[in-house]
């Protein structure tokens, strides 16, 4: 007699549930205009991505192809997982005729980031941010790793 009991409830529960679903599932019906909820990809055009959103590291450049990179590595050791190799190399500051290093390639390895953003927090010259692109999947895992700084880019005046 208990075990019927317990069947009966069960069924009357999950009874209970697909009305409260069902129940939402109405609303929305009727009420279009409050439905957050977007079709992925055909929202593409008009899709919301928040501020906030971690898709990729990115190093900025202006549109004089200037970057505010300085090779400093302080993104590569606050990495945790070996995501960024920095190879820097030294050029001779044709201002003051000293020697100043400067980045050769910044490497990223998208395939190994954990978007955990502890590299744009240590960048002492916000050179790095975080983009909104997030449709990163491939066949391939070669793209994924990528020289972060663009061919002839060069290091940004007054930026130490
Ligand atoms: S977001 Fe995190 S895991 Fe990705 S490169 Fe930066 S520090 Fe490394
Ligand atoms: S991105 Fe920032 S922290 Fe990383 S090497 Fe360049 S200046 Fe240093």
């Amino acid at each position: 007699m208990r075990y019927l009991a317990i069947y009966i409830g069960t069924i009357l529960r999950a009874i209970n549930s697909l009305r409260k679903g069902m129940k939402l599932t109405g609303y929305y019906f009727t009420h279009h205009k409050e439905i957050v909820t977007h079709q992925y990809p055909e929202n593409r055009k008009k899709m919301f991505i928040g501020d906030r959103f971690r898709g990729e590291v990115i190093l900025t450049h202006d549109e004089n192809n200037e970057h505010r990179c300085t090779g400093c590595s302080a993104c590569e050791i606050a990495c945790p997982n070996g995501t960024i190799r920095i190879i820097s190399k030294f050029e001779i500051d044709p201002e003051t005729q000293k020697k100043k290093k400067t980045i050769d390639e910044f490497v990223y390895h998208l395939g190994m980031c954990t978007f955990c953003n502890l590299c744009i927090v240590a960048c002492p010259t916000d050179a790095i941010v975080m983009s909104k692109d997030f449709e990163h999947s491939m066949y391939d895992r070669k793209p994924l790793t990528k020289i972060l700084n663009k061919r002839g880019s060069k290091l940004m005046k007054g930026v130490e």
